[in-house]
């Protein structure tokens, strides 16, 4: 029998970032995957690949730029339909820092990443034992079986692993798609090509609805969902297509022509595939040796498109996690796991909200106006004093209430004090992006989602909070192509420190506007604390979230390709 330190069973994203993560680190490990061969199974489908975890996710596996060169340019541009065919929304592929890529690459980027021998092809595995002090033996369908001393779990929805841990099953929700696809559409299938548009396509009513989007080939992929009965795929004979598209339709009776035609005009095969999750909030109590990643750990429906990105993420957590105890496996799976069940639960509850949304009553106006919030920037109000009885809290709130009011961003307070982060700590320059402590990649990811930043800072000693200083010095990337402004607040107004952080931001390659907020301490507060802007200073700020918020959406064409 053989043994393996670190088994990790499953090949997809997840599996294969870690492993890939572990490499770069100098650690080996051994990847078994059921499929007899990577090209066995066509991969389709495209993913966008979120900066806060799945692009962070490949940062650490040190292919950020062969990711960045396997993008789907225009493929983040999304269109929305009614049921009568009718454009109720569209934007183009601009700025929401989501690119595309196809599934199929990815994989094969991860895949080469590795040295040869690392993924075992045809190693299917049809259960696990615990064989004591946290060792496991692993059995396949061929009758062999491994033995490791660190098991994990990659493998997907239907997990052999997960019993070790849990006796969560994935449930139905409710929803089956039938997938088809269009080849050669701009020839072959013009109007369903003008349809569908560039990238991501949805047409949702009648709590139904034809979600597709244009692959890297230039084919169209449609995935029907059906409100139905789990059982309801098993009526319908998928190897005869135009019976099973005949099926599918006729749950579509006064959809327009043009609509039907993605499902009647397909070619190739009619592809069934019911939609399952673990609970939301799936977690188990820490067994020595063993450990779940991707959907193995939290299966959710795709509706929110977080299903591939927390894969990889959880990859390269696990694989941090492992780097940064040696000799500790329990305390890397105990750190990986806490982090990993909180963030699940929050993006399964918001898949299990998605689902609601497009498949709710008035779907097509709830997704339109979801979309027209999001196409708005997200700017950080970031107070940067971290003392007790900080005069800058209320100047953060004053800025966020004057902000509250603009329709053209939306603003969020993100306190320093809160952050807390520690003296920089990171063994590399951030400048290089391979962060390696847990506190920087949660500063980091908090940093990437925002477009801009407005910088409520105090003036100490001629010059800005060490705070503040520490904050920006810690992460690089994340920081690029954005907009910064500033609200100083001091004896003199705080304009030192603006000073000092308008250089700093030329090295972040961040764009400061011009127009600033200076609040004295002799013309605006009340014995230090009490904030009594003078008139003039709500215009002043005014007049600096203007240029804030429109560098911030000038700089977006910027900020995709920048990162790279
Ligand atoms: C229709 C649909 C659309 C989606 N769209 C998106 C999207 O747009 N964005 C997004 O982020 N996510 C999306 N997802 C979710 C995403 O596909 C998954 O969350 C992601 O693939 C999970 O990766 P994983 O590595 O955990 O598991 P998987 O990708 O399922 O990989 C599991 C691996 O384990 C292997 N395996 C399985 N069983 C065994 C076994 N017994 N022994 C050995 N090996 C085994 C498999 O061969 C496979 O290689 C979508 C899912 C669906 C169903």
């Amino acid at each position: 029998m053989t043994h393996h330190p670190i088994a990790i069973v499953g090949g997809g994203l997840s599996g294969l970032t870690l492993a890939r993560v572990l490499h770069v680190n100098g650690i080996e490990s051994t990847v078994l995957d059921q499929e007899p061969s990577p090209e066995t199974r066509t991969q389709g489908g495209m993913l966008d690949i979120h900066t806060d975890s799945g692009q962070l996710a490949l940062r650490a596996a040190g292919l950020y730029d062969e990711f960045r060169a396997l993008v789907h340019a225009g493929g983040q541009a999304t269109r929305v339909v009614d049921q009568h065919g009718v454009i109720r929304f569209e934007v183009a592929d601009d700025d929401r820092g989501r690119p595309e890529v196809d599934r199929g690459h990815l994989r094969d980027l991860l895949l080469s990443s590795l040295p040869a021998g690392t993924v075992q092809w045809g190693r299917k595995a049809t259960g696990a034992r615990t064989l004591g002090d946290g060792r496991h033996e692993v059995t396949f369908a061929d009758g062999t079986s491994i033995t490791t001393d660190l098991l994990v779990g990659a493998d997907g929805a239907w997990s052999r692993v997960r019993p070790l841990v849990s006796a969560a099953v994935p449930a139905y929700v409710g929803i089956s798609f039938v997938e088809t696809d269009l080849v050669e559409p701009d020839t072959r299938h013009p109007a369903s090509a003008e349809l569908i548009g560039p990238g991501f396509f949805f047409c949702l009513g009648d709590n139904k609805g034809m979600l597709a989007h244009r692959e890297t080939d230039g084919s169209l992929h449609v995935y029907t969902a059906v409100p139905a009965e789990e059982s309801w795929l098993d009526t319908i004979d998928f190897t005869d297509t135009e019976v099973a598209k005949k099926a599918v339709l006729a749950h579509f009776p006064d959809w327009s022509d043009e609509l039907r035609a993605l499902v009647a005009d397909a070619d190739g095969p009619v592809v069934p595939r019911r939609i399952h999750a673990l609970p939301v909030g799936h977690r188990w109590d820490r067994v020595p040796g063993v450990t779940l990643l991707g959907d193995a750990a939290h299966l959710m429906s795709p509706f929110a498109g977080e299903g591939a990105n927390l894969a990889m993420f959880d990859g390269a957590e696990l694989g941090r996690a492992i780097v940064a105890h040696p000799g500790d496996t329990e305390a890397a799976l105990g750190a990986y796991e806490r982090e990993m069940f909180a963030r699940a639960e929050e993006s399964a509850a918001q898949s299990a909200m998605s689902q609601e949304l497009l498949f709710g009553d008035d779907a097509v106006t709830r997704l339109v106006e979801q979309f027209s919030s999001h196409a708005m920037p997200t700017i950080a109000v970031v107070l940067a004093s971290t003392r007790p009885n900080r005069a800058g809290e209320a100047v953060a709130r004053w800025v966020l209430d004057q902000a509250a009011a603009r329709t053209d961003a939306r603003f969020e307070l993100v306190d320093l004090a809160e952050v807390d982060l520690p003296p920089l700590d990171e063994p590399m320059p951030p400048a290089i992006g391979r962060y390696s402590q847990p506190h920087t990649h949660a500063w980091a990811a908090t940093v990437a989602r925002y477009d801009g930043f407005v910088f409520v800072t105090p003036e100490y000693n001629h010059g800005l909070p060490g705070a503040l200083k520490n904050a920006l010095d810690r992460v690089y990337a994340e920081w690029n192509n954005k907009a910064a402004a500033f609200v100083s607040y001091g004896h003199d107004g705080g304009v030192r420190a603006v000073e000092q952080l308008r250089l700093i931001m030329a090295s972040l390659q961040m764009a400061d506007v011009g127009a600033q907020v200076s609040l004295s301490f002799r013309t605006d507060f009340e014995g230090h604390h009490e904030l009594t802007p003078a008139d003039f200073q709500g215009a002043a700020l005014t007049r600096t979230l203007d240029q804030l918020v429109a560098w911030t959406v000038a700089l977006a064409t910027l900020r995709v390709p920048a990162a790279a």
